[in-house]
């Protein structure tokens, strides 16, 4: 197999001439999503403000309030000291980053003169303008960001062992990079001699809803690179009725499946499995349970939303988004629906669409100028269009650059781009220009 090893930065795929003229023009590109906002002078204030949550939004949100804020007190909750870029999960789990590419520290990017508390918030007392954290601490606020992202749902699939990955065939690129490695490791394993792989997709909203996508084209490209295609199956479950939200990209990739032989059905939701077995259960519509044998499973979680916001009066309590428990923000301000001093950041809004980096990447500059604004004593003026972009791989060297709206429409934005034409371009972006752009969204550059 040709990737035996993970490419590092400097051992990356080889680019030729023509190429190099594409990385040179990509350089000069502005960044895809960019938001750009109306230049005010400091607001002073004496405001409290509590961030839940230390992931890209959190940190994002603190950078830019930090400079638009004269006086205010940040702070932010959140136990994790590990910062992990998430988006290079894919790209670890498939063997062209190393895992230490994806693994940073939370207090290399935490902006200077903000308190961080080392817990989790327990418990949201909206009411009382207070969070309570595991620790017992208890909070006040004048305003709250909340940013605790998702929570990943394995427990909802019986006999799912996180703790199993990247042995017995079973691989889950979603929970940790170490999760994204020892799936490399499994689909290093499976390539090696072929066989049947089962690739899962639930119905729940999804961050990147892109990657169980990637995960499939790139364990295609790895059967091929091995020599062991001809004597493979790779089929992919779904349970939300298409593979993406969006149409034309839900079409598009079809189409490409049915081209490179990948099988496809939509009404099947991953149940139970049995890891020493190497077998899956699903369920369908109508309840009937379909046994699946497998030499390689890809699991993807029912995500919802972490249990302290979901049981909290800050989750949507009716709509589409009340059974995950998402917080119910304005979809144009992202300001909560009931309590006007709270303002959600990305992967936790019950919004339509909008679980990505590239969405924080444009959110979260209009986040902090309406709270600024409500701090100033305005009203949020910014709207929100639901930007959400992904990168979506099909073979190594080559993405197609989706980006939509909540209204599911595309918007391109970059110009020599076609969205649904995958492309050399598309790649390097996701390969090399998307993690410097990411640190600059958390220290609040873009
Ligand atoms: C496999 C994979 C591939 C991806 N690929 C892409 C891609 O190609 N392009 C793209 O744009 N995006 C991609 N993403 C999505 C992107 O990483 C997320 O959308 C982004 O990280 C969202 O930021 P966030 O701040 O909302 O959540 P996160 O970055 O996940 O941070 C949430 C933080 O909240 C904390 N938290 C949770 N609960 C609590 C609590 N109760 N109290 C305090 N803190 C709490 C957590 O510890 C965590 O630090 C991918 C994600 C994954 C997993």
């Amino acid at each position: 197999m040709p990737q035996a090893r993970p490419s590092t930065s400097s051992d990356a795929p080889r680019v030729d001439a023509g190429r190099r003229r594409w990385l040179g023009a990509a350089a000069a590109l502005p960044l895809a999503g960019a938001a750009t906002m109306p230049a005010r002078a400091a607001v002073k204030t004496s405001a409290r403000i509590v961030i839940a949550g230390s992931g890209l939004g959190g940190i994002a949100v603190a950078s830019r309030l930090s400079r638009l804020l004269d006086g205010a007190r940040i702070t932010i909750v959140d136990r994790k000291e590990e910062h992990n870029y998430q988006p290079g999960y894919t790209l670890v789990a498939t063997g062209v980053w190393p895992v230490d590419k994806v693994q940073d520290r939370n207090a290399d990017f935490q902006p200077a003169g903000i308190e961080w508390v080392k817990d989790m918030v327990a418990a949201f007392d909206p009411a009382a303008n207070a969070v309570v954290t595991a620790g017992g601490q208890r909070i006040g606020y004048d305003f709250l960001v909340v940013a605790t992202g998702v929570h990943l749902d394995y427990a909802q699939i019986e006999g799912m062992d996180v703790g199993a990955i990247g042995r017995n065939g079973l691989a889950s690129v979603y929970p940790s990079p170490q999760a994204a490695q020892a799936t490399w490791a499994a689909m290093q394993a499976f390539a090696a001699k072929g066989g049947d792989a089962v690739m899962t997709l639930p119905a729940t909203p999804l961050k990147c809803a892109g990657a169980p996508l990637k995960m499939t084209f790139m364990l295609r490209d790895r059967l091929l690179q091995a020599g062991t295609l001809d004597r493979s199956k790779v089929l992919f479950m779904s349970a939300l009725g298409n593979v993406f939200g969006v149409k034309p990209v839900n079409d598009n990739v079809l189409q490409r499946w049915q081209q490179l032989g990948i099988a496809v059905e939509t009404t099947h939701k991953l149940a139970a499995v049995d890891i020493g077995a190497r077998r899956a259960t699903f369920v369908t519509p109508e309840g009937e349970k379909v046994e699946q044998p497998y030499d390689f499973l890809h699991v993807v979680p029912p995500m919802r939303a972490p249990d302290a916001v979901k049981n909290s009066d800050l989750a949507w309590k009716e709509g589409p988004f009340a059974a995950g428990g998402w917080l119910e923000v304005d979809k144009s301000t992202l300001r909560h629906r009931r309590f006007p001093n709270v303002f959600g950041i990305g992967d936790i809004n019950g919004t339509p669409r909008g679980k990505t980096a590239a969405t924080v990447k444009k959110s979260a500059p209009i986040v902090a100028h309406n709270l600024a604004e409500v701090i100033a004593g305005r009203q949020p003026d910014q709207p929100f269009d639901g930007y959400t972009s992904c990168p979506l791989i099909t073979r190594e060297g080559s993405a197609m650059l989706i980006e939509f709206d909540y209204e599911g429409r595309l918007t391109p934005s970059l110009p020599m781009i076609e969205p649904l034409q995958d492309s050399y371009f598309a790649w390097l972006m996701k390969y090399r220009m998307l993690k410097p752009a990411y640190l600059a969204v958390l220290k609040g550059r873009v």
